[in-house]
């Protein structure tokens, strides 16, 4: 899907900052999105992932900083003339149209006649090609916004900006449209960029994600990434469960190594945003599915190099595709352990002692002191 007016390139933020009076909603932020990439700007509400897309969409002028696309510095462009487009959660379809005709609305206000090839090729891109008749309450949310989406391509923008698209449907229905969407970015190749404050959504659908938290940009990178070596508290626990552990360096080589609840643990140097040097207080994360509990009279029978803490067994659930337990440990309460594939038999109790095992090239190490902030 090309047009002679989409030069496409790189959307390139520099400095970007938003401010109301004397809040700042977003600090100066340099960011660039690649062309043709489905990018995900995710945090909690107010963190200002809103406010930076409607300053690529040109709704909201930047404090200080400059928007890019392409070559082409298009910060004090309006909106209409910036060759992107919004699909927000309300879908703001109109009510009195059809289908067909609200999605051809962009190009017979440009004063295009013949819609009918186009508007076909953007219905079949929805996969709503049997509803172009239909009136919008005829269709279910998700349908509904998927013709949003359609209208907002058929422009051929060359960046699509979604504000917390999904956030009106329901769980399943919003699983669903995940991966439509992703489908849809796919076939149409344009760079998609993506709000939302749902962090399952944005691993599943987005290849490059940015995790703000109060006005900035803690961590970029791919979705596996962030959560396999998380560089900040913050973005380690928004993106899921952490168990971080309270350690002190012992000895700093390719691996370090710490002492935690009594025992030592050893880390890839590489995955330590942290000061490594002997002394050093660092709080040392592993994720829930990367541990494997032992009972602990087969302690003996896990094999060497493996870090491992003990603990006794305080919770054990059972939630279909894993049992979840939570153990309580000389190195810190509360630690989760989920194991799948587990047979309802050899599920361990609460009050079962037991060594939490896992490889340590999976543990990643944070700051101790920037999580007190
Ligand atoms: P949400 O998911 O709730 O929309 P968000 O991360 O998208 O959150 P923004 O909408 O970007 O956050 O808002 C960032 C901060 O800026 C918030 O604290 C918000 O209250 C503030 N803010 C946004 N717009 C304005 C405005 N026009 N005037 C004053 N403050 C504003």
């Amino acid at each position: 899907m090309t047009d002679s007016t989409n030069t496409g390139g790189d959307v390139r933020l520099s400095g970007i900052s938003k401010t109301y009076g004397s809040f700042t909603a977003v600090h100066p932020l340099d960011l660039t999105i690649p062309q043709g990439s489905f990018f995900a700007l995710l945090g909690a509400s107010g963190c200002g992932k809103t406010t930076t897309l409607r300053m690529i969409a040109g709704l909201e002028d930047p404090t200080t900083g400059t928007v890019h696309l392409g070559d082409k510095d298009v910060t004090d462009l309006p909106p209409y003339k910036r060759p992107v487009n919004t699909v927000f959660q309300s879908y703001a379809l109109f009510p009195h149209l059809d289908i067909f005709e609200n999605i051809a609305f962009g190009l017979r206000r440009r004063g295009i006649k013949s819609v009918k090839k186009q508007v076909g090729d953007m219905l079949d891109l929805v996969q709503l090609g049997d509803k172009a008749g239909h009136k919008p309450h005829q269709l279910s949310g998700g349908q509904q916004q998927r013709v949003a989406v359609a209208r907002a391509l058929i422009n051929h923008p060359q960046v699509l900006l979604l504000d917390e698209p999904l956030g009106a449907l329901d769980l399943k229905l919003r699983r669903q449209m995940q991966l439509e969407l992703k489908r849809i970015q796919t076939e149409v190749g344009i760079t998609f960029v993506h709000v939302t404050h749902d962090q399952e959504e944005a691993m599943t659908m987005a290849d490059t994600v940015a995790v703000m938290n109060g006005g900035r940009v803690e961590q970029l990178g791919a979705p596996a990434d962030l959560y396999e070596n998380p560089r900040t508290t913050f973005v380690a626990n928004f993106l899921g469960t952490s168990n971080l552990i309270e350690a002190e360096v012992v000895e700093t080589g390719t691996d370090v190594t710490v002492t935690a609840g009594g025992g030592k643990l050893r880390l890839p140097a590489d995955r330590c945003g942290a000061d490594t040097r002997p002394g050093g207080k660092l709080l040392v994360g592993i994720r829930p599915e990367k541990i494997t509990l032992a009972h602990a009279d087969d302690a003996g029978a896990i094999a060497d190099g493996r870090n491992r803490v003990t603990g006794r067994i305080v919770d054990t659930s059972f939630i279909g595709v894993s049992t979840q337990y939570v153990v309580d440990s000389p190195a810190g309460t509360a630690l989760q352990v989920y194991e799948q594939n587990i047979e309802r038999d050899s599920r361990l109790a609460p009050g079962a002692e037991v060594v939490l095992h896992w490889n340590p090239a999976h543990t990643f190490g944070l700051d101790a002191a920037q999580s007190m902030l």
